[in-house]
């Protein structure tokens, strides 16, 4: 981000700056190497090389094999493709879908769309603490239950479900179970098999590699998922999303994994200790608290509540260009829904007010952040959550 003044940068939920690495490493494709994946040619034969070199790299960073990863725009598309095509294939066991109140709206739209197509939908509720209530999700599961959609760390609180635990009641009904993983993979570890997911979606932008790409784990071995064409066209990606196959992301994507496999753990211990600070820190200012289960949640994210004190105002007072203060990136809610002038379904499902949900910013770290940085950004929070709480006093 250009800008004299300094930038910081902490919405990294939202996206992510792409890794040097990461950009070295798809350079070569989207100047020299541009040849189409599936010309048979020998500069075609290197770009297939590289696609199914990044698809072997995705594959590791969450326990699958090459062959059960579907590469795609993003987490969006992957979302669309899993929940439709189980919606489609799996009509003679049922058409019951399962899903969280606090899941992003690519599910929620989803699940809403298969509902005006004659699915039934239930909405399961979240405990004041974000979490799944287990006893409930036993209660609503049927034979009926074809699939069941659970994040495993939400996008606005970083609260984790207990995804093994989910995963095993799911298949007691012999229904599947897709985890919405966008927000964990690269920042911990996953393991489908371990975890028990059947599906699974990630977004290249969230772990350093561009916009715009993104992959599908569909589980191929024991309890094999069956999915349909998505987008027709010349079979690409096993005929699930035909069309050209955009090499430079995918080998970005492959590279970011690679990079995430190696670094996560490192990362995400400098990250929890930042994430920390920042968060005792704030604490300290009266009419605060954190949104969710403080536990079990991702080390990159704090949501917290600053009583009286607008979070769109907050915003804009932390990335005014005016003011002495550097310019700093928060959020409220999800960007992808941040046109809305709705309070936060995932904060008033988890019981806050809409006064509270308006009051409410997301803090989202990232590996570039500083100490630095972070000593300034608390600064400027108190600086502006004060100035506001005396404009309405
Ligand atoms: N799911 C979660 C939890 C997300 O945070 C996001 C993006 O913010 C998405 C899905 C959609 O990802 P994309 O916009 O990259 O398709």
């Amino acid at each position: 981000m250009e800008n004299s003044k300094q930038v910081i940068y902490l919405d990294n939920n939202a996206t992510t700056p792409i890794d040097k690495r990461v950009l070295d490493a798809m350079m070569p494709f989207l100047t020299n190497e541009f040849a189409n994946a599936n010309s048979t040619h020998q500069f075609g034969v290197h770009a297939y090389e590289a696609v199914k070199a990044a698809r072997v790299q995705v594959a590791e960073l969450i326990g699958a094999e090459a062959h059960e990863i579907v590469f795609t725009s993003g987490s969006t598309e992957a979302i669309n493709i899993a929940i439709k095509g189980v919606a489609e294939n799996y009509q003679p066991k049922g058409k019951h879908i399962v899903t969280l109140k606090t899941e992003h709206s690519a599910v929620l739209d989803t699940c809403q769309y298969l509902e005006s197509k004659g699915y039934e939908v239930t909405y399961l509720p979240v405990k004041p603490d974000g979490l799944i209530d287990l006893s409930e999700l036993k209660i609503v599961l049927r034979d009926d239950t074809i699939l069941v959609v659970i994040m495993f760390a939400n996008n606005e609180t970083g609260v984790l479900q207990p995804v093994k635990e989910i995963a095993e009641l799911v298949h007691s009904v012999g229904a599947l179970f897709m985890s919405d993983s966008t927000q964990i993979v690269g920042k911990a570890p996953v393991n489908v098999d371990n975890l028990g997911i059947d599906l699974l979606c990630m977004s290249g932008h969230k772990l350093y590699a561009p916009k715009g790409v993104g992959a599908l784990y569909v589980r191929q071995r024991m309890n094999r998922v069956k999915l349909s064409a998505f987008v027709h066209g010349g079979g690409h990606e096993k005929g699930l999303r035909s069309g050209t196959l955009n090499v430079p992301g995918i080998v970005a994507l492959g590279a970011a994994c690679a990079l995430a496999e190696r670094e996560m753990t490192k990362n995400a211990e400098s990250i929890l200790a930042l994430r920390n600070y920042l968060e005792t820190e704030l604490l300290k200012i009266e009419g605060t608290s954190v949104n969710g289960n403080t536990s079990a949640r991702l080390a990159n994210t704090t949501n917290i509540l600053f009583r009286g004190a607008d979070s769109d105002a907050v915003i804009m007072g932390l990335s005014n260009p005016e003011n002495d203060l550097p310019l700093i990136a928060v959020s409220n809610g999800s960007a992808c829904t941040s046109a809305s002038i709705e309070p936060s379904h995932v904060l008033t499902a988890m019981g806050l007010d809409d006064t509270a949900a308006f009051s409410s910013i997301r803090f989202s770290f990232g590996k570039f952040n500083t100490k630095k940085e972070i000593d300034l950004v608390i600064d400027a929070v108190k600086h502006v959550v004060s100035s506001l709480r005396a404009m309405v006093t």
